[in-house]
């Protein structure tokens, strides 16, 4: 992949930059920075390098149309409270205001295009459509950077068609999130564990017949698990159940067999009565579910049997979370994941929107995992073994 260092000198030149700024906003205001704070090594090396940036990003899903309430005036508020340089927001994503603004920045200062989906060639199926707004997208910029992983599985004009037409680099989030997840994927350290969790098995097919061929031990947990246990001929109660997914489950299990991969399933499961946050919640054994029961979360036991095989690896890929983290009584399991992860020496990836969410809403602190991916697509198809548009277009 080439890095930032291969677009030479930059001092003085306009660099166009794709990062994600897709901020959860309530009324206006943004409730997690995660991804601005993100994106800020990537524009803080461009600024010192004395280059003038244009940052191109979206919010939400405005479908093309200009909505002031998908503006990113909030963000461009909060970069420029985070970032060391002056932050202009241009009024368009590519007319005049835009040209205006880009046209008086000073070496080292900031311009930030409106809301990149605000037009709908961004996001078209025609290829066309996006290359004629990728070529105005240009006309603002001298070299082009990558960096909002979160959106380097699409082929978008600001994503993948610019990065055809400028001499185009990856920035220093995504070389830091393909780094990291490859390492968690391809010849990884051994013992290589995959714990997989979430809410269903359907979602994670690909990563789990992909991580399947490379891993010696996979953990599952969350709601996917429940097909599992159905798969070995158990029963689940009302628990989350994809019966069309029950053979297509026998076979990864057959193959884990044939593999040699140890597959560690729950031994014990929390139940209760419905889903809600202050339903009783009893532990049952996992081969007694009752009938008018559903699994919300990992038992006590399969906990501790997570946490001690967890700590035999030299590696841990995680997608998922091993129960319904939201609630308090069901959030142990994932709890117990992420303690062992957060304390062993083991490299650990963390991949997966709501996997990542969890780790931040439990309070752990971030920096005692190797990496927690920004993206949630994006890392779901890395795991995948994938190749995404917006990483292709920059190989060499
Ligand atoms: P990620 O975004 O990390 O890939 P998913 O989107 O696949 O994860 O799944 C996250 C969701 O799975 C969470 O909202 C969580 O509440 C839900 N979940 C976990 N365990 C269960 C369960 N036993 N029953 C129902 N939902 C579950
Ligand atoms: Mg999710």
């Amino acid at each position: 992949m080439r890095t930032i260092e291969s677009l030479g000198d930059l001092r003085g030149k306009r660099v166009l930059v794709r990062s994600d700024f897709n901020v959860p906003l309530k009324d206006g205001v943004i409730t997690d920075d995660g991804r601005i704070r993100a994106a800020l090594p990537t524009l803080e090396k461009l600024v010192h390098a004395g280059a003038r940036v244009v940052v191109m990003a979206h919010l939400g899903r405005p479908k093309g149309e200009v909505k002031p309430e998908f503006s990113l005036a909030p963000v461009a508020a909060r970069l420029g409270e985070l970032v060391d340089a002056p932050v202009t927001l241009a009024k368009d994503v590519t007319g005049p205001s835009a040209h205006e603004v880009v046209a008086a920045l000073k070496d080292g200062e900031i311009a930030l295009l409106e809301n990149v989906r605000f037009d709908a060639r961004e996001t078209s199926k025609v290829d066309a459509e996006r290359e004629a707004l990728a070529k105005e997208y240009a006309e603002l910029g001298d070299v082009f950077v990558s960096d909002g992983f979160g959106v380097v599985h699409r082929k978008q004009a600001s994503v993948y068609d610019i990065a055809k037409i400028l001499p185009s680099a990856a920035g220093l989030l995504v070389v830091k999130e393909i780094e990291s997840l490859r390492r968690a994927t391809d010849n990884p350290e051994r013992p290589y564990a995959v714990v997989l969790g979430g809410s269903k098995v359907s979602d994670k097919l690909g990563v789990i017949a992909n991580l399947l061929t490379k891993a010696d031990m996979l953990l599952i947990g969350g709601g996917m698990v429940f097909t599992f246990l159905a798969a070995k001929g158990l029963n689940v109660g009302k628990s989350l159940l994809e019966e069309d997914q029950i053979d297509v489950v026998r076979g990864y299990i057959d193959e884990a067999a044939q593999r040699g991969v140890e597959l560690v399933l729950p031994v014990d499961i929390i139940v209760a009565p419905e889903f809600s946050a202050d339903a009783p919640a009893t532990v049952v054994p996992a081969d007694a579910i009752p009938a008018d029961q559903m699994g919300l979360d990992i038992g006590p036991e399969s906990q501790k049997l997570f946490a001690e095989k967890l700590a035999t690896t030299k590696t841990v890929a995680w997608n998922g979370p091993m129960g319904v983290f939201e609630f308090p009584a069901f959030s142990g399991g994932t709890r117990a994941v992420a303690e062992a992860l957060s304390k062993g020496s083991m490299f650990s990836v963390v991949g997966g929107g709501d996997s990542a969410a969890a780790v931040r809403l439990l309070g752990f602190d971030e920096s005692t995992f190797s990496h927690i991916s920004t993206g949630g697509g994006a890392s779901l198809e890395l795991l995948e073994g994938k190749v995404l548009p917006g990483i292709a277009v920059l190989e060499d």
